[in-house]
């Protein structure tokens, strides 16, 4: 694990010195190390969002007050396995201070990611069975941790527990040893059995706002303030999806390619717009690239509609926006439905070329040009 951090990291140090980021910003490479499922070393002070959230789980280990089970619910990149990791670091740490002191001996196993009596429950299949939960937890459970006092259990992807694996840890949650703690991390409380949810606290995990997402994204000198609106946007709520984004060089030459396109849409006729959907089929596996032509319309409609450079969030290519924004409103609107119409479409396994060549067709018609 360790030499996975320490490899993982001199990659990333390279990738950052390519891109022209700061290589000593830690705060970036702990958190990059956290979306691609390392874990990384936090406090709560440095998470952003889910303030109440956090001070809840601080009040609960000082006054020695936690449950022994909870459940973070929150879509995918949320933050769950962040703060999952903190209140685990944190209930082990023998310091005793308002924050995972990071120097214990407790706390220094954790950052290594070797802790004895942490034990992350994971399945190599797509669902988290009876099998695993016998295996990690129900074998281990009744040992007493090997070194302190609490011995955690975190469960990723719970929500995929299948109903025999939650009955068989049913018995556990109801009378746990006194030293156990488990963690559940899910995307939604949907599949849990009333007996199960019963027997957790559940804390929401609320996603960030655009604003919040883009602050942290400038504070943290990771983008141009530019950039930094559209990336939040591209990142839903998400600082991770933000953050994968920035450093996915697929992901900004799609963008770059699509937009160019889409600012030379107009000028086309309809045969050399046709030819888009063959260009495009590239894109087969990565609807991403509809994201970028339906923010693309919002920020024309929004430029048309309002005529002010401040509510456009992909500010890097306002001229191309302010360019494109000469047909009315309600005809720019219908290029937008189309746009969303395709996605629907190709979500529902409509076939890609058909799906992208009506797409189109209903942009060009809908044309003034
Ligand atoms: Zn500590």
């Amino acid at each position: 694990m360790e030499f996975l951090q320490i490899k993982f990291r001199s990659s990333l140090f390279k990738g950052l010195q390519g891109s022209g980021r700061s290589p000593e910003n830690l705060s970036f490479i702990k958190e990059i190390a956290l979306t691609k499922g390392v874990d990384a070393l936090y406090t709560f002070q440095e998470i952003w969002g889910n303030e109440r959230l956090l001070q809840h789980l601080r009040m609960a280990v000082k006054k020695q007050k936690t449950s022994h089970a909870y459940l973070f619910v929150g879509s995918a990149g949320a933050g769950k396995r962040l703060i999952a990791n903190t209140f685990a670091k944190y209930l082990l740490c023998t310091a005793r201070q308002d924050e995972p002191c990071g120097t214990c001996e407790s706390c220094r196993v954790f950052d290594s990611g070797n802790h004895p009596d942490v034990i992350h429950v994971t399945s190599p299949k797509k669902t988290l069975g009876v099998d695993e939960i016998r295996a990690q937890i129900l074998e281990t459970v009744d040992i007493k941790p090997y070194h302190y006092e609490k011995k955690i259990y975190i469960l990723h992807q719970a929500h995929t527990m299948t109903v025999q694996a939650q009955n068989a840890l049913l018995k556990t949650l109801e009378e746990p040893p006194k030293y156990a703690v488990f963690l559940l991390l899910a995307e939604t409380t949907n599949a849990f059995l009333p007996t199960v949810l019963s027997r957790t606290v559940t804390l929401k995990i609320s996603p960030l706002s655009e604003e919040e997402i883009s602050r942290y994204l400038i504070e943290k000198g990771l983008v141009s303030g530019e950039e930094a609106t559209f990336f939040a946007a591209y990142g839903q709520g998400c600082i991770g999806h933000a953050l994968e984004l920035i450093e996915d060089e697929t992901f900004r030459q799609m963008r770059e390619s699509i937009l160019e396109k889409m600012s030379q849409l107009p000028a086309m006729s309809l045969p050399e717009a046709l030819l888009l959907a063959k260009e495009w089929e590239i894109y087969k596996n990565d609807y991403r690239f509809l994201d970028i032509i339906g923010l693309w319309y919002r920020d024309v409609v929004v430029a048309k509609a309002l005529r002010q450079e401040h509510f456009i969030i992909q500010k890097d290519k306002k001229e191309l926006i302010f360019a494109a924004a000469n047909e009315p409103t309600e005809v720019l609107a219908k290029k937008a439905a189309a746009v969303v119409k395709a996605k629907e479409r190709l979500i529902q396994n409509g076939n890609f070329r058909l799906t992208l060549e009506v797409m189109l067709m209903e942009i060009k018609e809908n044309g003034t040009q």
